[in-house]
């Protein structure tokens, strides 16, 4: 057998120095958030109430394509970046595929996965605009962790609000967060007005990500020099997340290739966008014919079963309208195990993007994500996140079209995040108890047509 490379990282100084902001290169620019009371387009300053101004301003760019990573930043970057980018070459063979096969490994991040590139980002934010606390909701505890993690590096105090169903299943995310100094209260709870209505409405309510954000977000409105911080959706989010994709792309010319489908999971589209972007801005200006797939479970199927309207990032309506793939805010996906897939609506870049053409939606049954999990644990090594297991599902289901038609195409999917404190989840799809959840389009319609219609 012939030496192969099957790892490749990057010296520290080829460690991006700037984001990349595709907004400012889309052929069609997202729509603009409004406000809900006005309908009229917000702008940063009518963010600044919550976010921190940097990411309210980086919210809105949709002219600059290169934004700066802080230095800070960047220096703590180097303590886990670059992330490697492996060749698959054990799941190649199980799979007895032509495609070659690259993922880039985000698990290895302090708190495993890749949420930490944009949470390190956000609390140096906050910190030198002089903000002291920083709340934020969380579902699979993932970002939770990362924002915990990253306020402690910068010197800030976390209140986290954990999605009760996850609180309960996955005790040890909420050990972590604790362990890095965060408080963490299960959500709904009865420390906020929105949380107390929706339990007096639904006492054995299980919470969702929407929940949890009514409630982080009402929290920092009226706590003083407390900003709210969000681990997906918002376009800055997906901003440092691009961090991934850069690296990805040095990576894979390091490999001598180029991907002709990038795929990762889709959750609110920070880890996608961040994989994704850079690629596809050779699309977009260069005419590469990359394919571009976002992972979602087919119990939250906003991308390909959704629709395009604008919607509230939460149940209570404290966000802005967005223009996004939605199922409709109130839309309570079923309790899988990818807490972190488990959101009603796509990202207002990525939504567009979508609607252009520029990406597809594949939907992923829950059975047939962790199936695609045990076979990348048993062929690779590493045991994959239940969000990631969903990415590896479509990789594989590119990796058997390409043997169906002999191409030897090149794939590459973003490994979101390592699933070692979800092994109750694994636990349960070995001992055959994890069952799919399929939404019906008609449920679906149900949900959209109590939500008013802005075009
Ligand atoms: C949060 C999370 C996701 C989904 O969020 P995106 O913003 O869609 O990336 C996916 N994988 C892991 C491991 C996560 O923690």
């Amino acid at each position: 057998m012939s030496e192969q490379q099957k790892r490749y990282t990057l010296p520290e100084d080829q460690i991006p120095r700037q984001w990349f902001n595709i907004a400012a290169v889309m052929p069609t620019k997202p729509l603009p958030p409004l406000n809900p009371k006005t309908k009229q387009p917000m702008t940063a300053e009518d963010l600044y109430p919550i976010f921190a101004e940097e990411l309210a301003r980086q919210e809105l760019n949709v002219s600059d394509a290169w934004i700066d990573i802080p230095e800070p930043v960047r220096n703590i970057y180097k303590s886990y970046r670059s992330t490697p980018l492996v060749r698959a070459y054990g799941l190649e063979k199980a799979l007895g595929t032509p495609a070659h096969i690259y993922f880039k490994n985000e698990s290895v991040s302090p708190v495993g996965s890749h949420k930490l590139n944009s949470a390190l980002a956000q609390a140096y934010y906050c910190k030198q605009q002089g903000v002291t606390n920083v709340t934020t909701e969380t579902g699979a505890g993932q970002w939770g962790c990362a924002l915990a993690y990253a306020a402690s590096i910068f010197g800030l105090e976390a209140a986290v609000y954990q999605v009760k169903i996850s609180y309960n299943q996955k005790p040890y995310r909420r050990a972590i967060m604790q362990t890095f100094g965060a408080q963490v209260t299960a959500s709904p709870s009865m420390s906020t007005r929105a949380g107390k209505d929706i339990l007096t409405r639904d006492p054995n309510n299980q919470g969702s990500l929407g929940t949890a954000i009514s409630e982080a977000v009402e929290l920092a409105m009226t706590t003083p020099n407390c900003k709210y911080t969000l681990g997906s959706v918002l376009s800055h989010v997906t901003l440092h997340q691009t961090v991934i994709g850069l690296e990805a792309e040095k990576q894979m010319e390091m490999a001598g290739e180029y991907p002709d489908v990038v795929i990762a999971c889709f959750g609110g589209g920070s880890n996608f966008g961040g994989i994704a972007f850079p690629f596809m801005r050779h699309n977009i200006q260069d005419g590469k014919k990359t394919r571009f797939v976002a992972a979602e479970p087919t119990s939250c199927p906003k991308l390909t079963h959704g629709v395009f309207q604008y919607d509230f990032g939460d149940v209570a309506g404290y966000t802005p309208l967005l223009p996004m793939f939605t199922l409709g805010h109130n839309f309570m996906p079923a309790n899988i195990h990818a807490g972190g897939l488990r959101y009603h609506g796509a990202g207002v870049i990525v939504s567009q993007l979508l609607k252009d053409k520029l990406m597809e939606g594949a939907d992923i049954p829950q059975l047939e994500s962790f199936k695609a999990g045990l076979l990348f644990a048993r062929t690779e090594g590493i045991i994959p996140a239940p969000e990631s297991c969903h990415a590896i599902a479509a990789a594989i289901r590119e990796a058997n079209r390409c043997k169906q038609e002999g191409k030897e195409e090149v794939l590459l999917f973003n490994l979101s995040g390592h699933g070692l404190i979800d092994m109750s989840a694994y636990d349960q799809y070995l001992s055959g108890s994890l069952q799919d959840y399929i939404v019906s389009d008609e449920e679906i319609k149900n949900n959209l047509d109590q939500i008013e219609k802005i075009i």
